[in-house]
């Protein structure tokens, strides 16, 4: 009997053994191909040997020294590689063990950079509906996971606020086009900062491409610069999650980039260190940096492992080898064939609303009935069918049920490794398919 408090207490689950590439093996010798990495992490497959090289190297010199009395060489030189790449703006890199700190911090660090600028009325934070930022409270509050966050309701973050996220298929009138319903959307920011008051707001947070509560649901087009634009002309910090979309995971290593906008402090994770260590980031704005340097001198945070000189070596060596292998751009060209062939077998499927995304990080959400956009009823727990379901046929895809204005949603995430190769994609297809061929089949019968 396992004596691990697993997440799911009554699921049982297989033991990983090994990783192989785009494979996980189980300690009963069964294969899955991670088609989801994880949940977007494990962006360079399993068992990379440079990756592990690093990993040793580093172990040789030294694995850990606290941040409060040293740097370390290979953070060092992770910083230089991130804002080397950076989006406009950004110039300094607070590292952290997760995604969830990350947001922690950037919430804290906007709070502390209005108190450092004498602004110190700046206290209420505005997020969107149908997002995850963390599991932390801090992060909770943020998020709008009506699901996560409604246990927990009474000891969250009284000061987050929330607006509705960039929802194209479910949102955007017949009759108006992407850019018009993008304008829409991103105008309901300025007045929730209206209605709160303008000079109370201290940040605005998103995810520049939803991930684990929408399925890969990109912005339209427009959206993040009249957000950015609102930001300004307000005074409110502009805090992008990129935990999951960012690090080359939508075939741009920040999300954000192709769509032109820069925040003020960005927050990375997952594909940082392709699960090979715990590692997140958080990208900061030379203003803010400067206002804390110039002001109280140290940012009022912090944790034991940030900065871990394992954990950064091993996120080196994953950027050294995106960068070296050119791997962004098969992260475009693969995705583009994952997506025209999910298109082929199921863009014409009832039960398939939509299947959208960028790069490697692609969403179908899935529909009762496809003509009137209709979730499938909550107590039919799809998403836990399919994984289960999945996970028979080897395959490890990432099934949520998001919310959508209360009422729950359905939709499969995809996001394999930026290595995967044409037989990847078709076995990733085929097995999805039965998947769905047989899940749908029992729903039906339960209908
Ligand atoms: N933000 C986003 C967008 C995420 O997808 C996640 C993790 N799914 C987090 C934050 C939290 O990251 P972590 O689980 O590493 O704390």
């Amino acid at each position: 009997m396992s004596r691990v408090f697993h997440r799911h207490t009554r699921e049982e689950l297989p033991s990983a053994a090994k990783g192989e590439g785009c494979y996980i093996v189980d300690t009963d010798g069964k294969r899955y191909l991670d088609a989801s990495g994880g949940a977007a992490v494990s962006c360079l497959g399993h068992s990379h040997p440079a990756v592990q090289t690093a990993i040793r190297e580093q172990l040789e010199q030294i694995s850990f020294a606290h941040t409060g009395f040293f740097s370390n060489p290979p953070m060092e030189a992770l910083a230089d590689i991130l804002i080397d790449q950076a989006p406009e703006g950004l110039e300094r890199v607070y590292f952290v063990s997760g995604g969830s700190e990350a947001m922690e911090a950037a919430v804290k660090m906007a709070r502390q950079y209005f108190l450092e600028i004498g602004q110190k009325q700046r206290t209420k934070l505005i997020a969107r509906r149908q997002s995850y930022h963390g599991n932390t409270l801090g992060a909770l509050s943020l998020g709008g996971n009506m699901w996560r966050r409604e246990p927990f309701q009474p000891i969250l973050l009284e000061n987050a606020h929330h607006i509705a996220p960039c929802y194209a298929y479910r949102d955007k009138r017949h009759d108006e086009s992407e850019e018009a319903y993008g304008l829409r959307a991103a105008n309901e920011l300025e007045k929730k900062i209206l209605e709160l008051g303008s000079d109370t707001v201290a940040a605005f947070a998103c995810e520049p491409v939803v991930g684990a509560t929408a399925g890969a649901l990109p912005a339209v087009p427009g959206y993040l610069k009249r957000i950015r634009e609102i930001c300004d002309q307000y005074g409110v910090l502009l805090i992008f999650d990129e935990v999951m979309c960012g690090m080359g995971r939508t075939g741009h290593l920040f999300a954000c980039a192709e769509d032109g906008v820069s925040p003020d402090l960005l927050c990375i994770a997952k594909g940082l260190g392709a699960g090979y260590q715990p590692i997140g980031a958080l990208l900061v704005a030379g203003k803010i940096f400067n206002a804390i340097q110039q002001g109280s001198g140290f940012f009022q945070h912090g944790h034991t492992y940030m900065g871990h000189p394992l954990a950064c070596a091993a996120a080196l060596a994953v950027q050294k080898v995106i960068r070296d292998e050119n791997l962004l751009e098969n992260v475009q060209r693969r995705g583009a064939e994952l997506r025209a062939a999910l298109e082929e077998r199921f863009g014409n499927h009832h039960f398939v609303g939509d299947i959208r995304g960028r790069g490697l990080f692609i969403g179908i959400e899935l529909v009762a009935d496809r003509a009137s956009k209709q979730p499938f009823d909550p107590k039919l727990a799809l998403h836990n069918k399919i994984k289960k379901k999945a996970m028979q046929e080897g395959l490890i895809c990432y099934p949520g049920g998001g919310t959508i204005d209360g009422q729950q949603g359905n939709h499969i995430l995809l996001a394999p490794p930026f290595i995967i190769d044409e037989t990847h994609i078709a076995e990733i297809v085929d097995k999805l398919g039965r998947v769905l061929d047989s899940v749908f089949a029992e729903a039906k019968a339960v209908a």
